[in-house]
């Protein structure tokens, strides 16, 4: 059994674009199931960009607030008390178009995933294109490269 108070557990740093950003897999040491606790501010994101993951489903509970999410079926708004679910391969990206705080749980299984793609611009292509993110090790940055052209797209320091 493992119970952990949200407000204890510490935003790690990070260049995540949601002003709060609690882990509580490792606090709650959850085998199977990725949880993250998240406060968007204004014009911020649940992530870096519009993505799929085809190794986990991802689940987000709102709880206060009234995100935006772009979905393959268009912009979806999700309000306090309900629950939006991805199936393993669906783009999706949620953001916070509103002058109010969001509060919210991101659910995914299983816990860990490496398999995503992103569907962004590609200046070379004049386009959105899928693009693979690779990290490399010391230092530890996020590469961005069009799977169509290989033009790097972007690069982050982690
Ligand atoms: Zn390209």
């Amino acid at each position: 059994m493992n119970k952990v108070s949200i407000e204890d557990i510490d935003t790690p740093p990070s260049n995540s674009p949601a002003d709060v950003l609690r882990p509580l897999s490792q606090a709650l040491n959850t085998t199977d199931l990725a949880i993250n606790y998240f406060e968007l501010a204004p014009g911020e994101s649940f992530g870096y960009d519009y993505h799929r993951h085809h190794d986990q489903e991802e689940v987000f509970y709102i709880q206060a607030g009234r995100p935006t999410f772009e979905t393959e079926a268009g912009d979806v708004d999700v309000g306090a008390g309900e629950v939006i679910r991805f199936a393993p391969g669906e783009f999706q990206l949620g953001t916070n178009q509103t002058d109010d705080r969001v509060k919210a749980l991101a659910l995914g299984a299983p816990r860990g995933s490496k398999e995503i793609e992103y569907l962004r611009n590609c200046t070379q292509c004049s386009e959105r294109t899928i693009q693979a993110p690779e990290i490399t090790e010391s230092p530890k940055v996020l590469v961005i490269q069009c799977s169509d052209c290989g033009t790097e797209t972007d690069r982050i320091s982690l």
